[in-house]
Order: C-alpha cells, then sequence, then structure tokens
C-alpha cells in the first residue's frame, strides 16, 4: 500500500550538498509497526518526513496505494496529510495557546469539520489515550507523557491510515515510554505505524519489523515485504480502492466538505484565542494602533460638531438673513474679491531718490471698484410677476416690499408732561421731537445716531405659521386685520426706551428724567434726576391700550397755493404734524392686539424689537395714497420736469414746542420755553423731501423679502431666482415666454450663504489639514502592526509547522495572519473610537458647560464605522506580506525550529 522506489533526497545549500537518502527502496503493509533505526544523521527524519508528505524527495518516487505520487500538487499533499498521515514528534509540537482539547481538534479543523462533530471526536481521541479528565488543561499544565498521549490524540483524530512517530519517546523516562509505546503498539493494530527511533530495546519489544539505516541507505530489513505478498496486497488494494471509491461518493454525495479546508472563522478563532493569550500585548499593539484613529476620529467629531452646531444655527440665522431683493445691492462676491491683497510686482527702487505713488490713480480705481460693487436692479413687471408666481412651497414666508414709510401717516397720543394734557403727533414728528431734544443735552454728539437706530413701524410677514415658529404670543393675538398691530418684545421681555419714546409711550418729562438720570453730574451740582418719574415697566394693559391713527395724504399735506391759483413750486405742501381733529373717511384705527416674544431657542427671529403692522395695512395704504393729492402732483412734475431729484420731492413745516420747566437750573429761576420749527428729513431748511414711494404712491413692489423655510430649502429659492438670470427661457405661466433677451439680471442678496460658503471652507481646511498631520500617526502604526505581525509568525513558527503537518494549506496560514492582522485592526479600530468617545464625550460636556453647545466632538457612528473598516484595512494591507512570508515557511523547517 505504500511503496517507495529508489527515492533519493539531496538537501542542496550554499556551501555544499547533503545526500540525505540515497535510493530507497521499500514497501510497507497496510497494517504493521515499523521501527527505523540508525544513528543520528543518517537521515530517518528525513524519511518520515517524505513518507507523511511533508517534504519532496529529489528523485524516485512514493507510491500510494498503487497511486504515484510524481503528479502530486500542494493541494494533494495537503489532503494527504490531513487524511491519510497522523504524525507525532518527539517535542510532541503542541500548540501552547489551545486547549488539549483544541489542540486535538485542529485536525478536524483544517479537515473543516463541523464543531459539534469535531468536539466529540476529539474527545473521544482523547479518551482513548487516557486523558478523559484534562480536556480543558493547557499543554504547559500537562507532564510530558501526557504531552505526547494529546499528540496521539490529535494523530489518531482524522482515524489515519499511516501514523508516523519521530522518536516519541526521546524526551520521556523509561516508564513513561514503556506507557507510551503500549499505546502506539495498540494504535498498531488497526493500521501502519511507523517509528524512528535510536533505542533498539524498544524497537525490538514492540516493532513487528525493524529496518535500520546507515547514510541514507537500508542496510537490514527484518520482515521485508515479499513479491508474493505484494501482488496479494495490490489485489486486495485494487478492491479496497473500487470499496473507497463508492464510499468516496456516496459521502460526496452528503456533505460537501470532503477536502481539508480551513475556514476563515476557525482562522479567525485560531489568531483570537493566540492574541488573547497575548492579550496584554496585544492591548498594547492595540493601543498603539488605535492612536492614530482616535487623532482623526476626533478631527472629525470636532469637525462634525461643529458644522452640525453651524447647520443648527444655520435655519435660526435664515430668519435674521433673509434673501432680499431690492433695487440697490451689492454684489458681495465681487467685495469678497476685492478683500483678497492684490500681489503687487516688486520694483526696483534706486537709491539717492523718492518715488512718487499716485495717489489720485489709487483712489481713482479704488472708488471706480467700489462703484461697480453696486447693483442697480431693475425690478420689470415680468420679474414682478416672475416672483410672485414662485411656489408657495419653496419659502415660508415672503414681504413684498413698496418703500413706504408710515411715519409721516401714523399718529398718536403724546403728554409733554406726565399726567398732563395729550397732543397728537405723527410717529416721525416724535422721532425728531426726541432727536432736537437729545440735540439739546450733553448726548447731543449722539442725538441723530441714536435716533435713527430706532426702528419704528415695519410690515410683518403674513405667515402666522412662521411667526408662531419662532415667537410665543405673551398676550392677545397676531396681528391679521388692517387696523391690527402687535408689539414685539425682546428676549428679557423689554423694549428699549427709545423705542417707547418714539411711539409715545413715555410721557415727555419721563424720558427727559431718563436723560437727567444718565447724564453726569458736575461738582458743584445737583442732579436734576426725579425717581419718582423713574419707571421700571410697562404692563400690557398699558401697552395695548394705545391706539395709534394712520390718516391718508390727503387729510395731513395740505397743498400751498400762489397767486395764480397754481401750488407753488417752492413750498408746494404743509405737513400738519398734530392731527388732532382730523378725519377721513380712508382713517385707520390702529389697535395693539398682541405682544410677541422671540422663543428661547431662537437666536435670531424675522421680527426685531418694534411695532408691526400687516400686509393688508399696506394694501390699505396703497389703494388710498395712489390717488391723493401730493402723490399726482409728484408723478404730474416728474413728468413735466425730467430732473430725477425734484421729482421725489415735496416740502413742508411744521412746529412744535419744547418746555424745560427746570426752574433751579435756570439762572433767572424762569422756566425755560423753546419753541421751535421743525426740520424733518434730509431736505432745505425747513423743508423735507418725501419721495413718491414714502408717500405709498407706487404700486409697484421695489423690494421682496424672502424666507426660505430651512438652510437646506433655501436652494429651491434660489435656484428659482438663479433662472431668471440663467440663458433658458422663463414661463411667467400666463401663456407668456420670456426669452433670455427679453430679460434683464436681477442680482439678489443671499448673506447667509455667503457666510456659510466661508465658514464651511475654513472649516475643511482645518479639517483636511489636521487629517493629513493625524495620518502620519496612521502610518506608523499601520508599520508597527506590519511588524509585530512579523514577530508572530516567528513567534507562531511551531504552529505554521504543525498546521501544515496536520494538512493545513499555505492558504490557511496566510489566512492565520491575515486574520490576527484583521483582529489587531479591529481592535485599534474599536479601541481608537472608544477612546474618541470618551474624550470627545468629556469635551463635549466641557463645552456645552462652557459655551452651552451640545456633542461639539460626538462622532458620527457611520464615520465611526468607516474608520474601524480603515483601521481593518490598513492592519490587513501591513498583515499581507508577514502572512505570505509565514505561508511560504517550509514545514520541514519550522518543525525543526526551537
Ligand atoms: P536523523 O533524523 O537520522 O538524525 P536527518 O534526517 O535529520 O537525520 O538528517 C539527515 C542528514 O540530512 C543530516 O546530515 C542532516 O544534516 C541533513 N539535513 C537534514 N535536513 C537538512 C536541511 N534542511 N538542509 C541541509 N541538510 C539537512
Ligand atoms: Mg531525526
Amino acid at each position: 500500500m505504500l511503496l517507495l522506489k529508489n527515492i533519493r533526497k539531496d538537501y542542496v545549500t550554499a556551501s555544499e550538498t547533503v545526500h540525505a537518502l540515497k535510493g530507497i527502496n521499500l514497501a510497507f503493509r497496510a497494517h504493521e509497526f515499523v521501527s527505523i533505526l540508525g544513528p543520528s544523521g543518517c537521515g530517518k527524519t528525513t524519511l518520515l518526513n517524505l513518507i507523511g508528505g511533508l517534504d519532496h524527495y529529489t528523485s524516485g518516487d512514493l507510491v500510494i496505494n498503487g497511486r504515484s505520487t510524481r503528479v502530486y500538487n500542494d493541494r494533494d499533499w495537503d489532503v494527504y496529510r490531513n487524511h491519510r498521515i497522523g504524525f507525532i514528534f518527539q517535542s510532541y509540537n503542541l500548540i501552547p495557546h489551545q486547549t488539549v482539547l483544541g489542540n486535538v481538534e485542529l485536525a478536524l479543523t483544517i479537515a473543516g469539520i463541523g464543531r459539534e462533530e469535531r468536539i466529540r471526536r476529539a474527545k473521544e481521541a482523547l479518551d482513548r489515550v487516557g486523558l478523559s479528565d484534562q480536556y480543558y488543561k493547557r499543554p504547559n499544565q500537562l507532564s510530558g507523557g501526557q504531552c505526547q498521549r494529546v499528540a496521539i490524540a490529535r494523530a489518531l483524530v482524522n482515524d489515519p491510515e499511516i501514523l508516523l512517530a519521530d522518536e516519541p519517546t526521546g524526551a520521556l523516562d523509561t516508564v513513561t515510554s514503556v506507557q507510551i509505546m503500549d499505546l502506539i503498539r495498540e494504535i498498531a493494530k488497526e493500521r501502519l505505524v511507523i517509528m524512528v527511533t535510536h533505542n533498539p530495546e524498544l524497537a525490538e519489544a514492540y516493532s513487528t519489523r525493524i529496518i535500520r539505516l546507515l547514510d541514507g541507505e537500508v542496510i537490514e530489513d527484518s520482515d521485508p515485504f515479499s513479491e508474493k505478498e505484494e501482488i496479494r496486497e495490490c489485489r486486495r488494494l485494487r478492491m479496497e480502492r473500487i470499496r473507497a471509491q463508492r464510499r468516496e461518493n456516496k459521502r460526496r454525495r452528503h456533505s460537501k466538505k470532503e477536502r481539508a479546508r480551513m475556514s476563515a472563522l476557525t482562522a479567525f478563532r485560531l489568531s483570537a484565542r493566540n492574541l488573547w493569550s497575548k492579550r496584554g500585548r496585544t492591548a498594547v499593539v492595540g493601543f498603539a494602533g488605535s492612536i492614530g484613529i482616535v487623532g482623526i476620529a476626533l478631527v472629525l467629531a470636532f469637525s462634525a460638531g461643529i458644522t452640525a452646531y453651524i447647520e443648527s444655527m444655520q435655519d435660526d440665522m435664515l430668519s435674521g438673513n433673509p434673501i432680499t431683493i431690492t433695487e440697490s445691492t451689492f454684489d458681495l462676491n465681487a467685495l469678497m474679491g476685492m478683500m483678497s491683497p492684490e500681489q503687487k510686482l516688486d520694483v526696483i527702487r534706486e537709491p539717492d531718490r523718492v518715488y512718487i505713488d499716485s495717489l489720485i490713480e489709487y483712489l481713482t480705481e479704488t472708488y471706480e471698484k467700489t462703484n461697480s460693487m453696486r447693483i442697480e436692479n431693475t425690478l420689470t413687471e415680468d420679474y414682478i410677476d416672475y416672483i410672485r408666481k414662485m411656489s408657495k412651497d419653496y419659502y415660508a414666508a415672503m414681504i413684498t416690499g413698496y418703500g413706504i414709510d408710515v411715519t409721516y401717516n401714523i399718529y398718536t397720543d403724546f403728554y409733554p408732561e406726565k399726567g398732563g394734557d395729550a397732543e397728537y403727533h405723527s410717529v416721525n414728528v416724535l422721532r425728531t421731537i426726541y432727536s432736537s431734544i437729545l440735540g439739546k443735552t450733553e448726548f447731543k454728539s449722539y442725538s441723530s445716531f441714536i435716533t435713527a437706530l430706532v426702528k419704528t413701524f415695519s410690515q410683518m410677514p403674513s405667515e402666522e405659521e412662521y411667526i408662531l415658529s419662532q415667537y410665543n404670543v405673551l398676550s392677545g393675538k397676531i396681528a391679521s386685520g388692517k387696523n391690527e398691530i402687535m408689539l414685539v418684545v425682546s428676549k428679557d421681555q423689554a423694549m428699549s426706551d427709545l423705542l417707547f419714546a418714539n411711539l409715545g409711550y413715555y410721557a415727555q418729562d419721563e424720558f427727559l428724567n431718563i436723560i437727567d438720570k444718565t447724564a453726569k453730574v458736575e461738582e458743584g451740582e445737583v442732579s436734576k434726576y426725579d425717581p419718582t418719574l423713574d419707571r421700571e415697566y410697562f404692563t400690557y394693559d398699558e401697552l395695548m391700550g394705545k391706539t395709534f391713527y394712520w390718516y391718508p395724504n390727503d387729510a395731513i399735506f395740505t397743498a400751498n397755493y400762489n397767486e395764480s391759483g397754481e401750488i407753488d413750486k417752492i413750498k408746494p405742501f404743509t405737513y400738519n404734524p398734530s392731527a388732532s381733529g382730523v378725519t377721513h373717511e380712508d382713517a385707520v384705527e390702529l389697535r395693539v392686539v398682541g405682544i410677541l416674544q422671540p422663543k428661547e431657542t431662537v437666536q435670531f427671529g424675522c421680527l426685531e424689537s418694534g411695532i408691526y403692522y400687516t400686509e393688508a395695512l399696506t394694501e390699505h395704504i396703497l389703494s388710498s395714497s395712489l390717488e391723493s393729492q401730493i402723490v399726482n402732483y409728484i408723478e404730474e412734475k416728474g413728468e413735466i420736469m425730467s430732473s430725477a431729484s425734484f421729482k421725489s420731492g415735496v416740502v413742508y413745516e411744521y412746529s412744535y414746542t419744547y418746555t424745560d420747566t427746570d426752574k433751579e437750573s435756570d439762572t433767572y429761576g424762569q422756566p425755560k420755553v423753546y419753541t421751535e420749527t421743525g426740520i424733518v428729513g434730509n431736505g432745505m431748511a425747513g423743508m423735507a423731501t418725501l419721495s413718491q414711494r414714502e408717500l405709498g404712491g407706487d404700486s409697484m413692489p421695489n423690494s421682496f423679502t424672502i424666507y426660505p423655510k430651512s438652510f437646506q430649502d433655501m436652494n429651491l429659492v434660489t435656484g428659482y431666482l438663479d433662472r431668471w438670470n440663467s440663458n433658458q427661457d422663463v414661463d411667467l405661466g400666463d401663456g407668456r415666454i420670456l426669452t433670455a433677451d427679453e430679460r434683464e439680471d436681477v442680482t439678489y442678496t443671499d448673506t447667509l450663504s455667503l457666510i456659510m460658503t466661508l465658514v464651511y471652507t475654513m472649516i475643511n481646511i482645518i479639517k483636511y489639514a489636521l487629517i493629513a498631520f493625524t495620518s502620519i500617526s496612521l502610518v506608523v502604526s499601520t508599520v508597527m502592526i506590519g511588524i509585530i505581525t512579523y514577530v508572530s509568525v516567528v513567534e507562531r513558527i511551531k504552529e505554521i509547522g504543525v498546521i501544515r503537518a496536520l494538512g493545513g494549506r499555505k492558504k490557511d496560514v496566510s489566512r492565520l495572519f491575515r486574520a490576527e492582522a484583521f483582529i489587531i485592526g479591529l481592535l485599534a479600530g474599536l479601541f481608537g473610537i472608544s477612546l474618541n468617545y470618551l474624550i470627545g464625550g468629556i469635551a463635549s460636556i466641557i463645552v456645552n458647560r462652557l459655551v452651552g453647545v451640545p456633542n461639539i466632538a460626538i462622532l458620527p457612528i457611520g464615520q465611526a464605522m468607516i474608520l474601524v473598516l480603515l483601521s481593518i484595512l490598513l492592519t490587513s494591507i501591513s498583515g499581507i506580506m508577514p502572512a505570505s512570508s509565514a505561508a511560504k515557511k517550509d514545514p520541514v523547517v519550522a518543525l525543526r525550529t526551537e
């Protein structure tokens, strides 16, 4: 059944060629106990390794069951070793990090046998060698004899036809040797055992046949296989082969795993166990490997946290930075371009002279540049139609502006003295009065500045839902009709003193008292501040109880006629600043119906502090003002005279009284009385220019303020606006299609996107720079893991030999180390991610405590997973070379290595 034909084995080394076997001719029976005797170095181990398929002969032939092995490939040899051969070594060659059971299982594992069967069979084999109570011990907890029993169990577990034993008792004492020999003799009853020994007594006592070797040649064979026997044997073998073939076919039908094969999972388990046995080192390696991952993870976490924070601000900021379309705007992109410094070529400067820089040229250039950035938009009727046609789904709210200044037309009651008689003034006049009064005080240099900051009446968006998403109604309701207005207070439930003053809530002396309270008191002077006039708040009732009146132009602008009955060209109209007693059918009584406050979570709301009126009022103003005398006049003049500045000009006069009743400050003990003719606006002395638009005299909108639903949805709006400026045709919906030539570009302002683009660019630059930086440590740890895997290959060299001897493929060995690298990569990745979540978590808590921004460094789980995969990928790559070097290790050399 096993036939060696003229087998030669030469070892070629650099210095010489060793002829280890010099033409061996031997035949073995299926069941016999053969001992091979001979002095050290005569070639016994070499012969055994050749028979076991662990090493390959240089020439000759090894015939197994009548089949020549000359045509065997690696795979065939692996299967041969796994299924037909069992090896026992002098030094046991047990894998130290596996249990006894695990060691025995290994041969079955390599054969790809399922877990349950594997355990059952391994236990059977161990029971057979008398180790039923040692399954879960480690090899280093066993005696030498027990170790050899484990090795025998491992050799037998696959039920091999041939058991090869290389000096199995070489390391054992006599008593134990005898026990082992008894065991081997038992085994030899049912299979071929070939045992190498240099103990002739043992050989004589136990074996059925003794072969003596000397210098690579057989010098004696006690029971050669006769030719007659051989023929009989061959016939028997043929029959057996046919039977085996049948069995094989049957088995093939039942199971697919008939070849030696170790699954990836097994490799994984073996390596995991190895790493676990060196868990201290594994932890250190994992930690070292994780540093790069931690670095990148932290960069990503912070970037994600900051981006998320900014994103959360975006929608909020959006309500404070809507998209606006106005008649005149700045090209912000060009402005940004100008801010980047211009490259100035180095000019050669001679000594002994001073050069002339052209300031004039520079200024002209700058002026031109700045001017070129101003964009005049023409909002044509077509464009206005286009904007109005925009889908309501694109935005949350839109305000159409007509450039109306309602402060001239809205009047309210005003008390020069607290508790005194009321006067009725327009809000505009109130502002002028307070500005003038401030001008008389030590705050005079600020007066115009302070009053310009106050925004009294503005139009609110009609979308109630949008407002309610940002504001709480403190009292009343949201204004809806033309006669309803509402008050918006700040987050801390307050409104500025100036705003209260401009809306006529303060009595004049109360307001002056605020100034006195703030004013510095010179030495020797007594403060004029009167605490009884001080007030800390207004009640909702006070605020909502006040009424405002809107009067139409015709009620408050009176035309001045000259002798010839025409409207005077110099002073065409007189404005009535105090409208007491005025009545008009178009007049509207405005009631404060609600008080609103921004929600706690809102940083930037769509409504600033102040009073808001409805779109309905705007419509009313337009319908009333378009036909008013003053508007008609401006329109007419505009047609007669082409001068643009005159077209929008109108003159009016008014007067008011401001009485300073503080006697103590006056040297003569008399009250000071100022009577003054007010000058409103920026016109000539005693006159103001009011444009047609400010008077509500233009039904064409001149601005749009669009509040997109979210930052994400903003591109719906900008996309729609961009289409107008594109080359495509634009469909106005009513059958009109405008080609690009028929349209004029309209530039809109989208401040938020611009800011965000800048911010994101910055974040990305920083992010990538940091990632590039931390990647260096990733490279370092990858190389390190490669080296560690190499070290592991050297450490596990015995295991490599055993696995190959048990029939494991090169691929299985390489898989083993790739699995090891994989596990380290996984560990490093998981470790890095955990560490990152720990550091990031702490950082997040700290940042949240300090500045109230949550989750600043929490890595998104998806990115964490990608990083773990990256870690695995990198270590797997670094494991490829060590793994393939392990696979190439010669099993014989591996087993010889001590
Ligand atoms: P034994 O087992 O009988 O002591 P071996 O079979 O181990 O002897 O070795 C037989 C001869 O082959 C020895 O001279 C040994 O030095 C040589 N030899 C064995 N393996 C190698 C090898 N890998 N390279 C070179 N020479 C070797
Ligand atoms: Mg030897």
